[in-house]
């Protein structure tokens, strides 16, 4: 059976997936989402049994279904290879009773690159597919780690070019480093003074303008999104949640048809989002939590119906979670809106006019199962360190706000589910707030000392992409105010 595509904001527009793949944003500025949710059609216990690919395969397939079989197969054995550390690909930590599914083992140790390890072969079949002449420009604006991945997936894969943009003073030591050190001939990295916000309204509104999409036509090119927008970022990380249920059961860990909790570090919306989607899907997940940290702006949505970005952006020791706008949210607004396409357009156009919006009461309703959480940045501190000392196991900032907010949701209800912690970066990552977490005493060391020391205290090897950075040349400086990215990609797309 065929599955179409429609828009969150108008619901007589129908492309395939691997059009919406291509396109990233509809044309009127709304989401792609799929004209319905499909369900799993292989048993849980045949799951548990497979490989992670033949689970993506399995699941993307459901999704994608205007991919051959041997088209899917190829981007997927393409994507999830020896660029990750473990076959297990996205391995389950049992630690103090909670169990972390780690997202952290690809090329770029953060879980973008669940999906932008396979989204670059999912657009490039899709350019095939469509008969698509021109060069694929990937705009990407990245609070962190998407620009990384998205760099590693699409470095000279033929017939595409990358442009990410990066706020200069909103990420880690090492997020930085890894996308200036960036190799290929079709990549380019440009800081800008402003923060995530201002690279995603930047992104945004150049693709919504259609003159500059004409002018570019002209020479031969075509504008896409790497964001978690793109409903190829979304559709692979499905998969990862319907493996761990699988694999718990497998193992042992729950019963049959037994409901679990997730806890989802979260920013954009789109990891809790597929976590949404794999409920509706079958899995017996219970409640999706979703853990914010100081920009707790979802977590005000959740408890009040208001969605408000009108407030101070705080920057954090989870980066890659300071946002105010999260962009994925509207695919769930559209969902308790009764996929009502007008009501959506309505809400999302009072966000991009005041800042902000207020759901009804019916829709507030269809929010039960979600929870709400955030973590202030001194119990986020306090939780990598107690989880370290009580258990040797130590996570990054991102997954202690989530652990934080575990804990926090289970001393608050009693609710005796087992709970899923999506693990979304590598400690190594974070090197700096997290051994300085453990030990004060680390406050003024170079983040690259403390790489060396985090190998020590955790009895861990340091991974492979750190590794990478410590030598590696620095290729791209170009800086740029937020209101002159269309000019940079102007000047960036003629000289290419
Ligand atoms: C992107 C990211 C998040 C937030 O995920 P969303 O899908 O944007 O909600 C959390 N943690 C890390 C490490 C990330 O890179």
């Amino acid at each position: 059976m065929s599955l179409y595509y429609k828009s969150t904001r108008n619901s007589e527009l129908r492309v395939t997936a691997s059009e919406a793949i291509l396109k990233g944003l509809a044309p009127d500025g709304g989401l792609f989402v799929p004209e319905k949710l499909p369900i799993l059609d292989v048993p849980m216990r045949e799951l548990g049994k497979m490989t992670y690919q033949e689970t993506a395969y399995a699941v993307m397939k459901l999704f994608l279904t205007d991919f051959t079989e041997d088209e899917l197969k190829d981007c997927i054995t393409k994507a999830y290879d020896d660029k990750f550390d473990t076959e297990e690909i996205a391995p389950l930590a049992k630690v103090d009773g909670v169990y972390y599914l780690e997202l952290f083992h690809g090329a770029t140790i953060a879980f973008k690159d669940m999906a932008l390890s396979i989204l670059p072969h999912l657009m490039t079949a899709s350019a095939k597919k469509n008969r698509i002449e021109n060069k694929i420009v990937i705009l990407t604006a990245t609070s962190g780690d998407t620009g990384k991945a998205a760099l590693a997936g699409f470095a000279d894969v033929e017939g595409t070019r990358i442009i990410v943009f990066y706020p200069k003073n909103g990420v880690s030591k090492v997020q930085e480093l890894q996308m200036v050190t960036q190799k290929g001939d079709n990549v380019d990295v440009v800081a800008i003074h402003g923060n995530f916000d201002d690279a995603q309204s930047g992104v945004k509104a150049i693709f919504e303008d259609k003159e500059f999409a004409a002018e570019l036509a002209e020479q031969g090119y075509q504008f896409s999104s790497a964001n978690s927008i793109n409903i190829g970022r979304l559709v692979p990380q499905v998969v990862y949640y319907v493996y761990a249920y699988a694999k718990l059961l497998e193992n042992e860990e729950i019963g049959e048809g037994e409901e679990i909790n997730v806890v989802v570090p979260t920013g954009n919306f789109g990891n809790i989002l597929a976590a949404y989607y794999a409920k509706q899907m079958g899995v017996p997940i219970a409640k999706l939590i979703c853990a914010s940290n100081e920009n707790k702006v979802l977590f005000d949505f959740f408890r009040t119906g208001i969605y408000d970005k009108n407030r101070e952006f705080v920057l954090t020791s989870s980066p890659s979670m300071d946002i105010l706008i999260s962009s994925n949210l509207e695919r769930l607004i559209y969902l308790i809106a009764g996929e009502d396409s007008a009501k959506t357009r309505e809400l999302m156009e009072g966000l991009g006019g005041s800042g902000r919006y207020t759901i009804t009461e019916e829709m507030k309703a269809k929010l039960d199962d979600f929870a709400a959480g955030y973590s202030s940045e001194e119990e986020t501190a306090e939780q990598i360190k107690a989880v370290y000392e009580k258990t040797g196991y130590v996570t990054d900032t991102h997954t202690a706000v989530a652990s934080h907010v575990c804990g926090q949701y289970q001393r608050g209800t009693d609710d005796k589910k087992k709970y899923v912690v999506a693990s979304t970066a590598s400690p190594y990552k974070f090197a700096k707030s997290v051994m300085t977490a453990i030990d004060g005493k680390y406050a003024a060391s170079d983040e690259l000392v403390l790489i060396e020391e985090l190998q020590k205290i955790s009895g861990t090897v340091m991974p492979r992409a750190i590794e990478e950075i410590l030598n590696a040349e620095i290729l791209h400086t170009l800086e740029c105010d937020a209101d002159k990215m269309k000019e940079i990609v102007k000047g960036l797309c003629i000289s290419c």
